[in-house]
Protein backbone atom coordinates (compact mmCIF):
# COMPACT_ATOMS: atom_id res chain seq x y z
CA UNK A 1 0.00 0.00 0.00
CA UNK A 2 0.88 3.46 -0.15
CA UNK A 3 1.74 5.57 2.55
CA UNK A 4 1.38 9.64 3.77
CA UNK A 5 4.50 11.01 4.94
CA UNK A 6 5.61 14.10 6.99
CA UNK A 7 4.67 16.80 3.87
CA UNK A 8 1.67 16.58 4.41
CA UNK A 9 0.85 17.35 8.14
CA UNK A 10 -1.11 20.52 8.11
CA UNK A 11 -0.99 20.64 4.57
CA UNK A 12 -3.74 18.35 3.78
CA UNK A 13 -4.62 19.57 0.26
CA UNK A 14 -6.89 16.92 -0.11
CA UNK A 15 -6.31 16.26 -3.93
CA UNK A 16 -5.34 12.88 -3.52
CA UNK A 17 -8.69 12.24 -1.53
CA UNK A 18 -10.76 13.21 -4.91
CA UNK A 19 -8.25 10.99 -7.32
CA UNK A 20 -8.31 7.68 -5.57
CA UNK A 21 -10.17 5.45 -7.17
CA UNK A 22 -11.09 3.31 -4.09
CA UNK A 23 -11.70 6.20 -1.84
CA UNK A 24 -9.37 4.59 0.29
CA UNK A 25 -8.17 8.20 1.93
CA UNK A 26 -9.24 9.66 5.02
CA UNK A 27 -8.75 12.56 6.51
CA UNK A 28 -6.85 12.86 10.02
CA UNK A 29 -6.32 16.22 11.96
CA UNK A 30 -3.53 17.06 10.75
CA UNK A 31 -2.87 15.27 7.50
CA UNK A 32 -4.51 11.86 5.24
CA UNK A 33 -4.66 8.39 5.82
CA UNK A 34 -4.65 5.99 3.51
CA UNK A 35 -5.90 2.79 4.55
CA UNK A 36 -4.00 -0.12 3.90
CA UNK A 37 -6.26 -2.72 2.96
CA UNK A 38 -8.68 -0.34 0.52
CA UNK A 39 -5.78 0.56 -1.71
CA UNK A 40 -5.25 -0.70 -4.71
CA UNK A 41 -1.79 0.15 -5.30
CA UNK A 42 -2.24 2.36 -8.60
CA UNK A 43 0.16 5.37 -7.81
CA UNK A 44 -2.74 7.69 -9.15
CA UNK A 45 -2.20 9.63 -5.49
CA UNK A 46 0.72 10.37 -5.67
CA UNK A 47 1.30 12.65 -9.14
CA UNK A 48 -1.24 14.67 -7.75
CA UNK A 49 -0.19 15.30 -3.95
CA UNK A 50 0.90 19.06 -4.21
CA UNK A 51 3.78 18.41 -1.59
CA UNK A 52 5.04 15.04 -2.46
CA UNK A 53 3.83 13.43 0.35
CA UNK A 54 2.94 10.04 -0.88
CA UNK A 55 5.23 7.07 -1.29
CA UNK A 56 4.99 3.09 -2.00
CA UNK A 57 5.43 1.28 1.35
CA UNK A 58 8.97 -0.17 0.63
CA UNK A 59 10.25 3.62 -1.26
CA UNK A 60 9.46 5.67 2.38
CA UNK A 61 12.12 7.33 3.01
CA UNK A 62 13.98 6.89 5.68
CA UNK A 63 13.24 9.38 7.84
CA UNK A 64 9.62 9.25 7.51
CA UNK A 65 9.22 5.83 8.53
CA UNK A 66 7.36 6.37 11.50
CA UNK A 67 4.42 7.21 9.67
CA UNK A 68 3.74 3.50 8.60
CA UNK A 69 3.28 3.33 12.21
CA UNK A 70 0.83 6.51 12.55
CA UNK A 71 -1.01 5.30 9.72
CA UNK A 72 -1.63 1.85 11.39
CA UNK A 73 -2.59 3.84 14.68
CA UNK A 74 -5.13 5.75 12.65
CA UNK A 75 -6.94 2.98 11.42
CA UNK A 76 -6.41 1.07 14.37
CA UNK A 77 -8.05 4.27 16.15
CA UNK A 78 -5.20 4.77 18.40
FE1 LIG B 1 -5.86 5.36 -3.67
FE2 LIG B 1 -4.32 4.43 -5.65
FE3 LIG B 1 -3.31 6.17 -3.87
FE4 LIG B 1 -3.88 3.66 -3.12
S1 LIG B 1 -2.31 4.29 -4.61
S2 LIG B 1 -4.37 5.54 -1.98
S3 LIG B 1 -5.71 3.23 -4.35
S4 LIG B 1 -4.96 6.58 -5.34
Amino acid sequence: AYVVAEPCVDVLDKACVDECPVDCIYEGARMAFIQPEECVDCGACVQVCPVEAIYYEDDLPQEWSAFTRYNADFFAGV
